[in-house]
């Protein structure tokens, strides 16, 4: 094989004083290429990268110990690029060697452990001491594989998770003799992994209730000692001021202690502010606060007098996150996190990422409960509306109605004493008096109009006071009925034919006939009053055989309901308010009463409608079933 050509451009370039390092390296390479230039010249060359098995490992031939190198440094290439350590125990010996990129998967400096089974004791967390004891001493009377996780201290007293296996290899007697393991680091995953449970928990914890401050205080006690030693929380209540939420520790002895010493400032004086001015200063800025690492000088700077300092230097702030708690834009608040010196712990850049996450989900439930509470309030508010409402209508149709009959009844004595002076028969234009007869008929009119109005406000009243009740007679013909309100209206109504189809048999029901006559008269007047004058009205009967019952409708060509109109319609004091209706007078209270009528008839009530093509109001009622000649009932 001859080497490549050298490239002149690249030579021109190169400097005219070859660095040592480089030339040594340069001559490695050569002499590799030259091995492998001779290897590809052998012709008994072995299959790559494997030993022949039946031959022992001590083979002299240059191109076995060529392979065997070659295997050895793939494995520990493979081992390093994973972060891998390998280790093997002389138990009888106890003495520990491992391999050289040991340090680093630990993060710690060469050297630095003894390599004794005592000696890595010393390098793991002491909490996790015990289990990793336990582990190992179980695989020994067991002789077989263990696997355990653990944190290994670092000299800057930090620590990261790492997870140990292990292989007991026993001797000829059968005695547990050497132990080989790997062990790799599983800081970053289990980071990961605990993070998103941690986010899977608090969300959960965030919507337990619908009291956000029980939540928080719920999702600040979750957070420690899992993310921080301390969590805190606050929120902005008004522009500038922020409140403490909660306060947690993982011992409520220390939790106590930090709470009776905020309660000596609170957070709306000059020095509650003073104490929380880098809160604030999150609020102020939206931008989070992140101190990874806490020295004391950061303690005297933020101290805002020596109490405080001294009580900051017990709570041993070693590391510090706060961020803002942010939904649709709003700073409502901020969470701030704390490790204190004894835990060990350091935040990290994945931390604080964790930390906005959830802070994100606090923002957002705190943004929901209030919008909820908000909701809440305005319901409460219009309930209350709605009550002092029903109240007033309760009691100014009662009182209203008193003096009304007695007017009533005054104008239609003067109404009738006048006829009796003037006889209808005589043409009363310029006869004296007539000017009070056109008087006096337009006041029984608009009494009559006033008497309506009362009567469907103390309706209103009855229905709210679940008072409505029915006078049912079950005789009533709905053909009858239906014939005299149809009368009736076209007597009092001259602007539009009124058209009557009446069904061929009579509909016999149990029914209330004045309510009836009620809802009728409602109905048509509302579409002789919707529509224009001249225009046609109709008034039919239906029966529904399957069902046995009676159906009416009333048809008119008028300004019709838009949809989104037509699922409030028979609500109370709905009103649909279009340009074209909007000089017509009334409540909005006569489809609600006619709607309860009929319900409380055990029938239903619905409407078809085109906006600027006209409305069908519908009814139906049950009928009684009819009785045959020997007594079995039959449908009428
Ligand atoms: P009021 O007519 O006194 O306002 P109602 O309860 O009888 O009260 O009717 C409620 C609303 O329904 C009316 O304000 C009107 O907007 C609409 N409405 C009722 N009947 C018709 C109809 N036939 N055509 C068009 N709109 C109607």
């Amino acid at each position: 094989m001859k080497l490549p050509r050298k490239n002149p451009s690249t030579s021109q370039i190169a400097s005219t004083q070859p660095d040592p390092n480089q030339a040594a390296e340069v001559a490695a390479l050569k002499s590799r290429i030259a091995e492998l230039e001779e290897l590809l010249h052998q012709k008994d060359k072995p299959p790559a990268f494997t030993l022949p098995k039946d031959r022992p490992n001590t083979s002299t031939s240059k191109t076995e110990r060529f392979w065997q190198r070659e295997s050895d440094e793939q494995v520990r290439f493979a081992l390093e690029a994973a972060g891998i350590g390998t280790w093997e125990w002389n138990i009888l010996k106890n003495e520990v060697k491992w391999s050289s990129n040991m340090g680093s998967v630990f993060g710690l400096p060469t050297g630095s452990i003894v390599p004794t089974y005592e000696g890595f004791l010393n390098i793991i967390h002491p909490p996790d001491r015990q289990v990793f004891v336990e582990t190992v001493r179980r695989a020994f009377q067991e002789a077989g594989n263990f696997e355990v996780e653990f944190r290994v201290v670092r000299p800057d007293e930090s620590f990261r998770w790492c997870v140990g296996k292990g292989k007991i290899i026993s001797n000829e007697t059968g005695q547990p003799s050497r132990m080989l393991g790997v062990i790799y680091d599983i800081h970053d995953l289990k980071h990961t992994t605990e993070s998103l449970r941690f986010l899977v928990e608090a969300s959960h914890t965030l919507t337990s209730s619908l009291d956000y401050h029980a939540n928080l205080q719920q999702l600040a006690a979750l957070a420690v000692p899992q993310l921080a030693d301390w969590c805190m929380v606050f929120v902005q209540e008004k522009e500038g001021e922020v409140r403490q939420l909660a306060v947690v520790h993982a011992d409520p002895a220390r939790t106590a202690w930090a709470l009776e010493f905020q309660s000596n400032y609170p957070y709306d004086t000059d020095i509650g502010r003073e104490l929380q001015k880098d809160i604030l200063q999150v609020v102020r800025t939206g931008q989070p606060q992140f101190l990874p690492e806490m020295t004391d000088e950061m303690l005297v700077a933020i101290a805002i007098n020596d109490v405080h300092l001294q009580w900051m230097r017990e709570l041993g702030p070693r590391s510090k996150m706060a961020v803002p708690l942010v939904a649709r834009n709003r700073i409502l608040g901020v969470i701030s996190f704390i490790t204190s010196r004894e835990s060990g712990r350091n935040f990290t850049p994945a931390d604080l990422e964790l930390a906005q996450e959830l802070a994100r989900q606090v923002g957002q439930a705190i943004d929901n409960s209030r919008l909820y509470q908000q909701a809440q309030e305005a319901i409460q508010a219009q309930r209350e509306l709605d009550h002092l409402k029903d109240q007033f209508l309760s009691i100014a149709s009662h009182e209203l109605r008193t003096p009304l009959t007695t007017i009533k009844g005054y104008s239609q004595i003067l109404h009738r004493d006048l006829l009796r002076l003037h006889p209808a028969n005589l043409p009363v234009v310029n006869q004296v008096g007539s000017r009070e007869m056109r008087i006096l008929s337009n006041v029984v009119g608009q009494v009559g109009r006033m008497e309506l109005l009362i009567n469907e406000m103390l309706d209103i009243s009855r229905i709210q006071s679940g008072q409505f009740r029915l006078k049912l007679n079950p005789q009533v013909d709905l053909n009858t009925v239906v014939r005299r309100v149809v009368e009736q209206q076209q007597d009092a109504d001259n602007d539009h034919p009124l058209l009557f189809q009446p069904y061929q048999a009579e509909l016999i029901g149990n029914w209330d006939e004045t309510r009836l006559e009620q809802v009728l008269n409602n109905l048509i007047s509302n579409a002789l009053k919707y529509s224009p004058a001249g225009s046609p009205v109709e008034v039919g009967l239906e029966y529904d055989e399957r069902a046995n019952e009676g159906i009416v409708w009333v048809r008119d060509q008028g300004i019709g309901i838009s949809p989104e109109h037509q699922g409030h319609i028979f609500d109370r004091f709905y009103r649909a308010r279009t340009p074209m209706n909007v000089n017509v007078d009334g409540l909005g209270l006569g489809l609600f009463i006619s709607f309860e009528t009929i319900k409380q008839h055990s029938g239903r009530m619905w409407l078809d409608s085109e906006l600027e093509k006209g409305s069908t109001f519908y009814f139906s009622l049950p009928l009684s079933e009819a009785e045959d000649a020997d007594g079995t009932e039959v449908a009428s």
